[in-house]
């Protein structure tokens, strides 16, 4: 295939390529879009974690011990008991080394998930039923952590839900530490790798890449999704990651020199040696950029023609909101409140949920903060909730629809929501709507609580915009509709792309079909600016690709003026606004439009990024 050629082709009506220039007008995305996985020294996966670097390839290295069952005599049960429960002593013990060590280097937020691990540790249903299953089958203790951690592992993964599929993970990792434990066997650290390590390994938990040592500059893996546990902390620990790769990965030997890109899904193996002085530039441009985008977060993002662009975050606990404020977060686009409800054990009171939504508002003072009302049910089950089971439950009984099924939970919220209007900026939006009757009822019973609270002598702000989320296809083809009901409309990718694709969102399978920049998600999004733009009120996107510092110019050109995201990501993106014209993004991101793939799509960005005067 001739590089050029290909370029030429996917190119047409855009800027020409640098000549010469191997990564900086990421030529060699053409090549990976029109054509297979592989490509001489290069393979592809997915772009997980982004970024770009230069590494040394560092093969996970560890076995879990074969398991051999055994029936015990009545005298041994006892003491494999014993022996159970001293590897979980252990087990809790090196979670908690991992705990604080991920708390100093990552926050609370991503030390989160050991606690979790540590509290599979004392959940009857996994090690009580471990020993019980050694009493009653005498079993020896490693046949039964094999097939306590299979069976619960398999049953959660089998539920439609990405947080309990991410579980079903947390207890593949925690059986298997319980297992290398019992086996004595010294387990595969990656705390211990040198500097410039790149970690190669069929799949990786979120234990592995906490406990990754400060050298380590990149991750590869076989499988795993864009959605992962492990990959949401390679990204907090800002390097990049490619998922994913498949068999590819057996091309990569042990100490193999490898570039990852991140953006791109990219991995080159053994690259030349001009190859990887090429990389070396780009990785300094890239230090510089970073650099200067970090020390004005907390500018406004204001594009190269003056337009203002709320560059927002996108948070789930009171806990995410420092980490947001020192990112320069011109506000919160995205309070994910199921977390609070997901987080209890009852239904959250009015007053335990005044006290959550009132901190929020108050720490960000006059920004803006989006509270979203429950998007619970059907993939997020609440097990006090007793929620029917569905066929379909994506296509079900979940967000806005159950709550005006469920007036009483519903009403709670929105008082909460409207007591602490008092104490800052509150903007309320609506998940899953999708249509306008709901609009209207949910609008109602605003209103109605307002009343009630008004009568009750409760302060409140004056005016409260009422917006929603566009995330089913239904929504955004008849934006121009909804748009007339709302103050503002906030899309959400995350969804929107899974319903227009028909790819579940948490599917590892199919997770090379699930892409937001598909040219029929990225008309849904134009589609809804227009809309917005035609009933004049701001529309926004709090979906995943909102944050992806690549696609920031055709964003704009589709005329989002709000962009909200994880807080990691808003420096990268504040910068990304402050280099672009909305004018020139315009006309550019409606040729988008009539690309053939994402990948195309994909190819065009970078190609643009690496070779448009700014
Ligand atoms: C979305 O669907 O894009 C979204 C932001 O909501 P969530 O990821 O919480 O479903
Ligand atoms: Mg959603």
């Amino acid at each position: 295939m001739n590089l050029t050629k290909q370029i030429m082709t996917w190119g047409q009506g855009f800027d020409s390529p640098a000549p010469g220039h191997f990564y900086e007008g990421k030529q060699v995305y053409t090549l990976q879009s029109q054509q297979s996985d592989v490509l001489g020294n290069q393979a592809t996966g997915l772009a997980a974690s982004p970024g770009l670097t230069l590494g040394t390839a560092a093969l996970r290295q560890d076995t879990i011990p074969a398991i051999t069952k055994r029936q015990l005599q009545e005298t041994e049960v006892e003491a494999e008991i014993l022996r159970l429960q001293a590897g979980i002593v252990q087990a809790k013990a090196q979670l908690q080394s991992l705990r604080e060590s991920t708390t100093q280097r990552l926050g609370p937020a991503e030390a989160a998930v050991f606690d979790a691990h540590m509290a599979f540790l004392d959940d009857p249903a996994y090690t009580g039923e471990m020993v019980r299953r050694v009493r009653s089958n005498r079993s020896n203790v490693e046949a039964v952590v094999a097939a306590v951690s299979q069976e619960m592992s398999d049953m959660l993964a089998a539920l439609p839900d990405e947080y309990l599929a991410a579980r079903a993970d947390d207890i593949r990792d925690v059986g298997n530490r319980l297992l290398r434990l019992l086996a004595g066997t010294t387990p595969w650290d990656p705390a211990q790798l040198p500097a410039g390590s790149i970690v190669v390994a069929e799949e990786l938990a979120p234990s592995d890449v906490a406990a990754f040592s400060t050298g380590v500059v990149a991750m590869v893996t076989a499988r795993g999704s864009r959605t992962a546990h492990a990959v949401i902390m390679a990204k907090s620990l800002g390097i990049p990651a490619v998922v994913g790769l498949g068999e590819n990965l057996s091309r990569i030997a042990q100490g193999d020199t490898l570039m990852v890109d991140g953006d791109a899904g990219l991995v080159v193996i053994r690259p030349d040696v001009q190859e990887q002085q090429a990389v070396k530039e780009q990785m300094h441009r890239n230090l510089q950029l970073n650099e200067m985008a970090v020390q004005r977060a907390k500018e406004p993002a204001i594009s190269r023609d003056g337009v203002a662009i709320h560059v927002l975050a996108n948070i789930g606990h009171l806990k995410d909101i420092p980490t947001a404020l020192a990112n320069g977060a011109d506000g919160v686009g995205l309070f994910r409140t199921e977390f609070l409800y997901l987080d209890s054990d009852h239904w959250p009171t009015e007053e335990e949920q005044f006290a959550v939504y009132r901190q929020a508002l108050a720490s960000f003072a006059d920004k803006p903060v989006i509270i979203r009302t429950l998007d619970i049910g059907g993939d997020k089950p609440l097990p006090y909730a007793k929620l029917p089971k569905e066929d379909n439950p994506f296509l079900g009984y979940r967000a806005i629809r159950f709550c005006l099924d469920n007036l009483d939970i519903f009403k709670t919220q929105l008082r909460a929501l409207l007591r602490a209007s008092y104490y800052g900026s509150l903007w309320v939006m609506f998940p899953m709507v999708e249509n306008v009757q709901e609009v209207r009822i949910a609008k109602d019973l605003v209103a109605q609580c307002r009343q009630e609270l008004k009568n009750e002598g409760c302060p409140m702000a004056d005016k409260i915009p009422l917006g929603i989320m566009v995330e089913i296809p239904a929504a955004a083809v008849a934006a121009d509709i909804l748009a007339k009901q709302v103050d503002f409309m906030s899309i959400g990718t995350n969804d929107l792309t899974q319903y227009t694709l028909a790819a579940d969102r948490g599917n590892e399978k199919i997770a090379y079909l699930y892409d937001a920049v598909h040219p029929a998600v990225l008309r849904l999004v134009r589609q809804t600016c227009v809309a917005g733009r035609h009933a004049g009120i701001p529309v926004g996107m709090c979906g995943e690709l909102a944050g992806d510092a690549q696609m920031t110019e055709a964003l704009l050109g589709f005329g989002l003026t709000e962009l909200s995201m994880g807080a990691a990501a808003i420096p990268r993106v504040k910068e990304g606004v402050r280099t672009v014209s909305c004018q020139q993004a315009e006309p550019w991101a409606q040729r988008l439009l009539d690309l053939e793939s994402p990948a195309d799509v994909r190819t065009a960005a970078a190609h643009r990024q690496g070779t448009v005067e700014r």
